[in-house]
């Protein structure tokens, strides 16, 4: 066996409810716009645009409950999302098939620096500065599919401090998961480990230090974390 020549970065895990077993994460793929009503709110025409997609780092996601204020912005906004965990792969996979590669499910939460994200629009320049920063998607363990069903409909909502801010329903997806699955695999070889973050219902806005902010999702355990 071969060594490493600096010690091995640690691996991007997340806990599965119920259980004492992580699930390792490859990679992370977040859908753009996919809520009408969002992306109308982001300036956008919902009807005439294909799928789109953006990535974060593994290791962006975050169990831990609570968010640090990330540097260099002013302006940091929640997007809650139903986020899907992968426990197989492949190219080209069909819509009929996609949902048997799903293991299961996770309430989650796009932190963006929009004020860095905005910037990065206008000028062309990608959008990892405004997306993919340290501990930007917080998560909650990750509920088996065989517990949960796949959802299809029900209540996705955020409040701040008790206060609802972005409130929809999962069936007003634009792209549904089956076909966010088909797509990406007809760009990207998905396999074991990707994680979907599925867009966000209208209703983003800014965070403040101190807030707490709280996703719940029908059906699943919800998330709570506080800004620092
Ligand atoms: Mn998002």
């Amino acid at each position: 066996m071969s060594d490493f020549v600096i010690e091995l970065p640690q691996p991007a895990t997340l806990p599965v409810r119920g259980t004492n077993s992580l699930f390792p994460v490859r990679r992370v793929y977040c859908i753009g716009r996919n809520y009408a009503a969002h992306a109308v709110e982001m300036g956008h025409d919902p009807d005439k645009e294909p799928p789109f997609f953006f990535q974060k780092n593994p290791n962006n996601l975050d169990t831990s409950g609570t968010f640090p204020y990330p540097p260099h912005s002013s302006d940091v906004h929640h997007e809650a999302e139903l986020a899907v965990a992968l426990k197989s792969g492949g190219k080209n996979i069909a819509v009929e098939n996609a949902l048997d590669h799903v293991f299961g499910y996770g309430v989650s939460l796009d932190m963006t620096r929009r004020d860095l994200q905005g910037q990065a629009k206008k000028m062309g320049r990608p959008w990892e500065i405004g997306k993919a920063f340290e501990n930007s998607a917080p998560i909650t363990p990750l509920v088996p599919a065989s517990e949960s069903g796949h959802p299809e409909n029900g209540i996705i909502k955020l409040t701040i401090n008790g206060e609802v801010r972005q409130e929809g329903d999962l069936n007003q997806m634009i792209w549904k998961i089956p076909e966010m699955i088909s797509y990406l695999s007809d760009y990207f070889e998905l396999a074991a480990g990707d994680v979907i973050l599925t867009g966000t219902p209208a209703g983003v806005g800014p965070v403040e230090r101190g807030d707490k902010m709280e996703v719940t999702v029908d059906g699943f355990p919800s998330l709570e974390v506080t800004v620092v």
